[in-house]
């Protein structure tokens, strides 16, 4: 038996762990005892992610859709199919009606090689990674202005500010040294509309209405200002700032909350006296305008605190981060022109729900994929992607760590890398196809370059977005939230057997006196409908949702929603 050290293709956290090979094949998995994120550990996605790798689900020969059918074909098929789209495309209608997604499963290699497809082969700007909504390039996110925090910091801080952030459910190796850190007497302060686990070890914890903790931060500003007006006189954008703020009185937020003011008060203090406070959000638990004016909320009441606080993302995928340093263009770009598409990896929640709508509107929908995702069964030409244990690259973590893969297995027999598959449409179209070498170098002179240091200080006043609005019709908001066991659109983690057995079905979550007001009983199915579609799932009655809140575990359904008995 042999061990190949690799990176946990799931979470953010990108924990280290050992591919343990047999006659060609992966039959198991171990931490790392001296990987500075898994320290030993691995969460149960981790222990498990070597078992979809051999499924028999698994894409083994390229399809080429003929009629309604998708159909088997051979490499050089769809291959020249592939490209003679491409190439008919921006002939016909300019390199602008050509589109490339690329995942956060992807490795940086690829996602530079796919830049490369995009920019260099096609002339194209429209580049997605990671997601299609970003709003803030990774420039923007972390602009100098305050310092990133890694996993160490969260056991030197004397305070830790979740926000949003079940990091329990959605990036477990980091929740394993937050819990850590609160035994050694590091305090918590968290907000978010679920009590979760480690609401009642928190100092305080504020149990905020749905999409409301951008009113939050605008209310601790406005403590800020009330407690210290004259301190940050000199930094740029600090006028509008406070005139913003002063919107955001303790009243007002404990009216758009639903919190007390006194509680309010509590947290800026425990805020204010913080040493070395470390925020923590997660990337993506909102809409893209919501949560860019959040993070520009958080840096700014970084900027207010001073010396010693940092901010934690914590990205969703293994790679999502090395897709947000990539990404050069993309960023607020409009899909509704394209008419060819390129997925590198399937795209969820969102993401998935705006390329499935605008399917009807391309000629062409080209997947690169390990399983028959949602998007691959709707695709034209799709090609089967081998799996991070079967090629070579680099992931980079949540905290900036570029981490490498390295094979430890060939590609599964009809399979080849993104990378393989890239470079061969590059050839295809004539194009210069760039060595490994080139790619890796390139990759190291983006990703390791520092990014920018004590940029000029300069408070963002963003406006806060309203909470989305409710009437009759819809009465509840779905809040988003990743359910440990279930992955984007649960294609991998539906072919790892454990998982699957554990995964019985999808359930929504609603508060107990509601769900008895509806008359549900335990076990009972009910519809739950908002503007965009319906949904019918068993329900969960819990304690610790607020009133008119729904959670699901499904990856993201977010907003507005009416409930009917199913
Ligand atoms: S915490 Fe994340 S990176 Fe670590 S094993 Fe679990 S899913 Fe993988």
């Amino acid at each position: 038996m042999r061990n190949a050290f690799s990176t946990c293709n799931y979470c953010g956290c990108g924990c280290g762990l050992f591919l343990m090979e047999k006659d060609s094949r992966i039959i198991g998995v171990g931490p790392s005892l001296s990987h500075p994120v898994s320290q030993g550990t691995l969460c149960l996605k981790g222990w498990t992610s070597y078992q979809y790798i051999h499924s028999p689900s698994r894409l083994t020969q390229p399809l080429i859709r003929k009629g309604s059918n998708l159909k088997e074909a051979t490499w050089e098929e769809a291959l020249s199919a592939a490209a003679e789209g491409l190439k008919s495309a921006r002939q016909k209608f300019g390199p602008q009606a050509i589109a490339f997604f690329g995942a956060g499963r992807a490795t940086n290699e690829e996602l530079l090689l796919l830049q490369y497809l995009a920019e260099e082969v096609i002339g194209t700007r429209l580049i997605f990674l990671d997601s299609l909504s970003h709003s803030l390039s990774y420039k923007d996110l972390f602009d100098g202005k305050v310092d990133q925090a890694n996993i160490e910091d969260i056991g030197v801080s004397d305070l830790l500010v979740l926000v949003n952030s079940d990091s329990k459910e959605q990036h477990p190796a980091f929740s394993g040294q937050v819990w850590k850190a609160l035994d050694n007497g590091t305090k918590v302060l968290s907000f978010s509309t679920r009590r979760d686990p480690l609401a009642k070890h928190s100092q305080i914890h504020l149990q905020i209405s749905p999409f409301t903790e951008g009113a939050l931060l605008k209310g601790l500003i406005n403590l800020y200002f009330s407690d210290e007006a004259s301190r940050w006189g000199t930094i740029p954008g600090v006028n509008e700032l406070r005139e913003m703020a002063r919107d955001y009185s303790p009243q007002r937020v404990s009216q758009i909350c639903g919190i007390r003011e006194d509680d309010l008060r509590s947290a800026f203090s425990l805020l204010s006296s913080a040493r070395a406070p470390v925020f923590i959000y997660p990337w993506g638990s909102m809409e893209a305008t919501r949560e860019k004016a959040l993070i520009e909320d958080l840096k700014d009441l970084l900027m207010m605190k001073g010396e010693g606080g940092k901010l934690a993302i914590l990205y969703p995928s293994c790679n999502s981060r090395g897709a947000h340093l990539l990404a050069k263009n993309g960023i607020g770009q409009d899909l509704s022109q394209v008419k060819v598409l390129l997925l590198l990896g399937e795209p969820y929640g969102e993401d998935r729900r705006a390329i499935l709508s605008l399917r009807g509107r391309l000629d062409l929908l080209i997947s690169l994929d390990l399983f028959m995702s949602p998007t691959a069964e709707a695709a034209d030409i799709v090609f089967p992607s081998s799996s991070f244990a079967e090629k070579a690259g680099t992931f980079t973590s949540t905290e900036g760590r570029i981490q490498e893969i390295i094979p430890a297995i060939d590609p599964l027999r009809g399979t080849r890398p993104d990378a393989e598959i890239l470079t061969s449409l590059c050839a295809q179209l004539g194009a210069k196809v760039p060595s490994w070498e080139d790619v890796r170098k390139q990759v190291s002179q983006i990703l390791g370059t520092p990014g920018p240091r004590n940029s000029e200080m300069r408070f963002e006043a963003e406006p806060v977005p309203p909470p989305p609005e409710l009437d009759e019709s819809f009465p509840f908001t779905f809040v988003g939230d990743a359910v440990n066991l279930r992955w984007h659109t649960d294609t991998r983690v539906m072919k790892t057997p454990i998982l699957a057995r554990e995964l019985f079905e999808n359930y929504i979550e609603m508060n107990l006196e509601e769900f008895r007001d509806l008359g549900l009983r335990e076990g009972m199915t009910a519809k739950f409908i908002t503007r965009a579609g319906e949904v019918v799932a068993k329900v969960r009655p819990t304690e610790v949702l607020k009133k008119g809140t729904l959670l699901s575990s499904y990856y993201s359904l977010l907003g507005p929603v009416r409930v009917e008995r199913a």
